[in-house]
């Protein structure tokens, strides 16, 4: 099989009504990728994720030096053209952020390429290991800019739904105004269901550690991202003296990076996210380091779980997957939950293919 054509694109789905964290606001996600064709008349799809910014420069770094180079490659040599495109003409500007995120896009499709080809899902694929549905918790009512009410409305709506696990924006000016919301969103799902807390990197070593000790009180599943990401040092604190675990990984490009924080016992729950880590590829890798740690992969979604459910489901170290449904509309086979469970995919590819329409309808680049 031989590449023939590249084509980029950019989509910007709108998020109804527009979010924030601690750090980013978004009204619309972005999904910067590329469509990959073959001699064989196999079209493979790819995204990364982003807050509908900086969308023209992924775009960019695929049409002028990736694309180039996919032409008349097999896509079955994706570890190889990884590597040719991780170390070639983008190394020198980019080895995080932009060209991992191009990169992620390149290799998503070549994956969907090799498994439409095998006529498999991705999970089958790659090698099945949760044969009927995954855990889902969900993210989508606990955002930064929601009032106090709205949240224990939405968070409530989430468990009547049958979701068991809960995740919350945190990281207010006011430290007091986090703990206010943390109590009263624990006191409205009750003590079966787990809750997770996300500080997007909002805090400092002392405002992590006075407030996480202060919010232990609300038996946290985990506290996500409390500082800066490079910090590995400040999370090894963390993890040592809190007693709630740490989660982090959305924001750590490489495998490298992840040996750090493994091997320093600075990470607990490993959020690795195939969008912004140069793909499948390197996923792969990271989450093998992870499980010979004994530790657990729960990915953070920048790819709204369409490609993540393959690679929790294909994965013996990974536990459950975040579900946020903003983009699920756009695709044609959507990541889908009932009862709290994302129910496994069936098609053959990644579930990165998308509807005709929604270029029609989406499309800014
Ligand atoms: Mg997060």
């Amino acid at each position: 099989m031989k590449i023939t054509k590249v084509e980029s694109f950019a989509l910007h789905v709108p998020i109804t009504p527009p979010i924030t964290d601690a750090i980013n606001a978004a009204s619309h996600w972005g999904l910067p990728g590329v469509r990959i064709y073959t001699d064989e008349g196999i079209v493979g799809y790819g995204y990364t994720g982003t807050c509908a910014l900086g969308d023209e420069m992924i775009v960019q770094t695929i049409d002028r030096y990736y694309g180039p180079a996919l032409i008349g490659k097999d896509p079955f040599m994706v570890k190889e053209i990884w590597d040719d495109l991780r170390f070639g003409a983008m190394h020198w500007v980019g080895r995080a952020g932009i060209a991992h995120m191009a990169l992620a896009a390149v290799d998503i499709a070549l994956w969907d390429i090799i498994s439409k080809a095998a006529g498999k899902p991705l999970w089958k694929y790659l090698g099945g290991h949760k044969p009927q549905r995954i855990k889902a918790y969900n993210t989508n009512g606990g955002w930064l800019n929601w009032t106090k009410e709205r949240l224990i409305r939405d968070v409530s709506e989430i468990v009547e739904q049958g979701f068991t696990g809960v995740k919350m924006k945190v990281g207010k000016p006011d430290s007091r105004e986090d703990y206010d919301r943390v109590k009263a969103v624990r006191k409205v799902i009750g003590d079966d269901i787990i809750l997770m807390i996300d500080v997007n990197q909002q805090w400092n070593i002392t405002t992590a550690m006075t407030w996480g000790k202060k919010l232990e009180e609300f038996d946290l599943y985990w506290l996500e991202e409390p500082l800066n990401p490079d910090d590995v040092m400040g999370h090894k604190k963390l993890a040592d003296e809190l007693n709630v675990p740490i989660a982090l990984g959305e924001h750590v490009y490489n495998k490298y990076a992840f040996r750090d924080y493994i091997h320093q016992g600075a990470v607990e729950y490993v959020q690795a996210d195939v969008t912004r880590l140069g793909g499948i590829t390197e996923w792969l890798q990271v989450a093998g380091l992870a499980a010979a740690y004994d530790l657990p992969m729960c990915p953070h979604v920048g790819d709204m779980g369409q490609i993540h459910q393959h690679l929790v489901a294909s994965t013996q170290n990974a536990i459950m997957l975040e579900y946020i449904p903003w983009i699920r509309d756009i695709f044609v086979e959507p990541a889908t939950v009932e009862n709290g469970y994302y129910v496994l995919p069936q098609m053959p590819g990644a579930s990165t293919e998308m509807k005709p329409d929604c270029f029609e309808k989406f499309r800014v680049l």
